[in-house]
């Protein structure tokens, strides 16, 4: 999720909440392996499940000056409206997609993000799951766990010499360029903003969408999704790729029309495989059935971000987001509205 940058506060931050020290803080959808962290950082605070309905929300924040939450928890204005006291609302991601960003301002409320955990766990799931499709990671378990301990009919590909596609050399994006390089994969790149480094440093080639997906064994995205890119993969892109190729999403649903994946899987083009850790929406369960039991895809569900130093690094910055407002200061993590 692409975040928005940080930001002048001053501006925003009236002189009567200089200095102020919040009178409860709440946070929303803490991991029960987090608690103590929280606790211990802020005793007295309240914490309320992710799964807590807008009644429960409100009702338990009413008297709160600061909240954190998460994107699993929405703040849209009307809920906004019912809590009157809200100055600050950090969420604990770098996306802010699930936050009215302009209704906080007309109320005068700071928005913190968490800029950046750590791009390169999400490359790394990348890798994990590249390699559990073309090792054959989850056919294999399931084999042994059934008592069969044979390798017939599971071989795999190796990534030495394949070439490997990045759409969107960002920071994820450069992470996965890093570590392919380490897997002595040959690099293509697409980006609307080609990074020279990359080029220099690992040997990564540019080249216009359409020749990047023909000539990759496995595409993977980084890009953000915009309008521009909704189903930047359709039926016609997916013509395009190898057929004996691996398709990586773990940027956004929305950059792949599943529909059309799932005819590309059965034959009608490439990709072979599909390893996706987002969907086009990832709550309707029934409208992703046919890809989520498809025997060459893997899904996890939305977890690339989460590992031990991310999570760490989430309430880290949060709390120090948190501890910069109540010292009247202006949080490094503000957003710009
Ligand atoms: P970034 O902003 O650092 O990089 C994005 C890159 O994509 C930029 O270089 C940009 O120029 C490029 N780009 C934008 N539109 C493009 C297009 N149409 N075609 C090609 N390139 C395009 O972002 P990032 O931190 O690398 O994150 C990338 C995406 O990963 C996020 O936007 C988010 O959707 C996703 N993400 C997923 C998880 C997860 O847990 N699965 C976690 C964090 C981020």
């Amino acid at each position: 999720m692409n975040g928005p940058k940080a930001a002048g506060f001053a501006g925003r931050l009236s002189r009567r909440t200089l200095g102020r020290m919040p009178s409860s803080i709440v946070f929303i959808d803490v991991e029960d392996i987090d608690t103590a962290l929280v606790t211990d950082r802020f005793p007295g605070v309240t914490l309320l499940p992710g799964d807590a309905s807008e009644e429960e929300i409100v009702k338990a924040c009413a008297a709160a000056d600061v909240v954190s939450t998460f994107v699993t928890v929405p703040f849209r204005r009307p809920l906004l409206d019912k809590l009157p006291r809200l100055k600050l609302l950090c969420t604990r991601s770098v996306g802010v997609d699930h936050i009215d960003a302009p209704a906080c301002a007309e109320r005068g409320i700071v928005v913190c993000h968490v800029p950046d955990y750590g791009a390169h766990v999400i490359a790394e799931h990348v890798f994990a799951l590249l390699l559990s499709a073309v090792r054959r990671i989850p056919e294999g378990h399931e084999r042994v766990k059934a008592g069969r301990f044979d390798w017939r009919g599971l071989r795999g590909m190796a990534l030495k010499g394949k070439t490997i596609g990045i759409v969107g050399t960002g920071r994820i994006g450069r992470n996965v360029a890093k570590i392919a390089h380490g897997f002595g994969m040959t690099l293509l790149g697409y980006d609307l903003f080609p990074n020279a480094a990359l080029e220099i440093e690992m040997g990564l080639r540019y080249v216009p969408l359409e020749e990047l997906l023909s000539h990759s064994d496995v595409v993977t995205l980084h890009a953000p999704a915009t309008k521009e890119n909704h189903h930047l993969l359709d039926a016609a892109a997916f013509k395009k790729m190898k057929r004996k190729s691996v398709l990586v999403n773990t940027a956004r649903g929305t950059l792949v029309d599943h529909d059309a994946l799932l005819a590309a899987l059965e034959g009608n083009g490439g990709p072979e495989w599909a390893v996706l850790d987002v969907l086009e929406d990832e709550r309707a369960r029934n409208a992703n059935a046919a890809l989520i039991a498809h025997p060459r895809v893997v899904v996890t569900p939305h977890v690339a971000f989460y590992t031990d130093d991310s999570a760490l690094a989430m309430y880290e910055e949060c709390f120090a987001s948190i501890e910069e407002w109540q010292g009247g200061k202006e949080p490094r993590n503000a957003i710009k509205v």
